[in-house]
């Protein structure tokens, strides 16, 4: 079968071209610009189908967390498919993976969250939070508290609800989003958007944009604020310390669910086991998706507290997925959990790792066309300006600094995400002090020679 048998690049290539359509891509220009071919991958690196060894600077979709290869995965993953493939939760039954992952779950989430409606992913799991929400207001004899307030340039993701509740200008453009009642305030991003203010100033600035926005709106129409701990997608905006203390004392003060999509940040990614850890808030819900699983299975969903599970309890929840908390899934985000764990590897990253990289990162501010650096745990972004006391931008099309970058990244072998005027990383959380300095090498090459 192809899939078995050495089929040459060219091929592979032109058969993707003719059939595949690929998400968030020209998909008629892929055929021109021909796609690399990922067979295999190990640790931090991938390996395409010309055998060459790429340096995995994204973990995949910020997803691969324990990283490539790890054979432990596999064999749970052969095991459950032998012994349960697939049954469904729904209607009275359950089954052993679902049970002891909603219970690890819930013991490693912080506080009251003890309860995990599962998802294939984290934009099923924004949805099931859409409905939740909404349903636990109406349960609560309050129907009209429905609005759900998030972020312009949030990413919550692509289907209906999820992308409406994201704040991404070309995704509004297409498919007839957002959907009624969902509201945006701006992100907290001091380095494009700040002007004359201090970073603290702005954090406060655009904090109580949230409280301008229930009051104009009507405390007793709004539901909750959804928001990522740290911005990912978005160029990994990380908000200035004063920023998260004022949205939960707003959410406190009005009432107002806070949702934490921590479909990013969760699992170590901040260097803390949850984002809303690092930036101290204390969410009535959460979003995971991701680093669950280390994306070897496609599983997310909502962690909520005790008192909305509670009420939700009350009433039939007509919501589910076929694939909420399948076996397969399962088993295998439990066997990711039992290795972070184990292998210590949220404290590693903590204590060693995010040390080493940060120092590295900061220092890139000495290049030339970079103005801010920025990290927090195992994610970071560069902002790339011509000018860096001004903090101006480049325009941001192709054929300018951004996507060249991007392109000589690719060329040398380096997976590093462009996102408008930002170079942002997410490594494994693996990572070797030999392989960042190794991934330095191919950030400082690609930097000159986009300059
Ligand atoms: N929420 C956040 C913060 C994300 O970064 C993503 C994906 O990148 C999603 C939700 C959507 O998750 P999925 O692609 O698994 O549906």
């Amino acid at each position: 079968s192809i899939i078995t048998n050495h089929v040459p690049t060219d091929e592979l290539q032109a058969l993707d071209s003719a059939h595949h359509m690929h998400p968030f891509s020209t998909n008629d220009e892929l055929g021109k610009e021909g796609v690399r071919v990922i067979t295999r991958a190990n640790g931090v690196y991938l390996t395409d189908s010309e055998g060459e060894d790429i340096l995995d600077a994204m973990a995949g979709l910020w997803c691969v967390n324990i990283g490539y290869g790890r054979d432990e995965l596999a064999d749970v993953a052969a095991r459950q498919m032998r012994e349960l493939p697939y049954y469904n939760t729904f209607f009275k039954t359950t089954h052993v993976p679902a049970i002891a992952l909603a219970a690890k779950i819930a013991e490693l989430a912080p506080g009251d969250l003890n309860h995990v409606f599962f998802a294939g992913g984290g934009s099923e799991a924004n949805d099931t939070n859409i409905r939740l929400v909404r349903t636990y207001w109406a349960e609560k004899g309050q129907p009209d508290k429905n609005i759900i307030i998030s972020r312009h340039n949030a990413y919550h993701g692509s289907s209906v609800g999820s992308a409406s509740l994201g704040g991404m200008a070309g995704m509004h453009a297409q498919g007839g989003i957002p959907i009624p009642d969902v509201h945006h305030i701006n992100q907290p991003d001091w380095w494009a958007e700040g002007g004359d203010l201090t970073p603290e100033e702005f954090g406060l600035t655009r904090a109580r944009e949230l409280e301008e926005a229930i009051l104009e709106l009507g405390e007793d129409r709004v539901a909750a604020f959804i928001a990522e701990p740290v911005q990912g997608a978005g160029g990994v905006i990380v908000a200035p310390d004063t920023y998260w203390p004022e949205i939960q004392r707003i959410c406190d003060k009005y009432d107002i669910l806070l949702i934490a999509d921590e479909v990013i940040c969760g699992f170590g990614r901040t260097g803390n086991w949850f984002g809303s850890e690092t930036v101290g808030i204390k969410p009535h819900i959460m979003t995971i998706a991701k680093g669950l699983s280390s994306g070897y299975a496609p599983i997310g969903g909502s962690i909520v507290n005790d008192e909305i599970a509670k009420v939700i309890g009350g009433t039939e929840f007509n919501h589910g997925y076929t694939y909420s908390g399948h076996p397969v899934a399962a088993a295998v985000a439990l066997e990711n959990l039992r290795i972070l764990e184990e292998e210590k590897i949220v404290d590693h990253v903590r204590d060693v790792t995010a040390p080493y990289l940060k120092e590295k990162w900061e220092a890139l501010t000495d290049h030339p066309l970079v103005g801010e650096a920025r990290i927090v745990g195992m994610m970071a972004s560069i902002a790339l300006t011509p000018d860096k006391a001004s903090r101006a931008k480049f325009a941001s099309e192709p054929g300018t600094v951004g996507y060249i970058c991007r392109d000589c990244c690719f060329a040398n072998n380096l997976i590093m995400r462009h996102v408008g005027d930002r170079m942002v990383i997410s490594p494994p959380l693996i990572m070797t002090p030999a392989e960042i300095d190794e991934m330095f090498v191919r950030i400082h090459k690609s930097l000159d020679e986009a300059q």
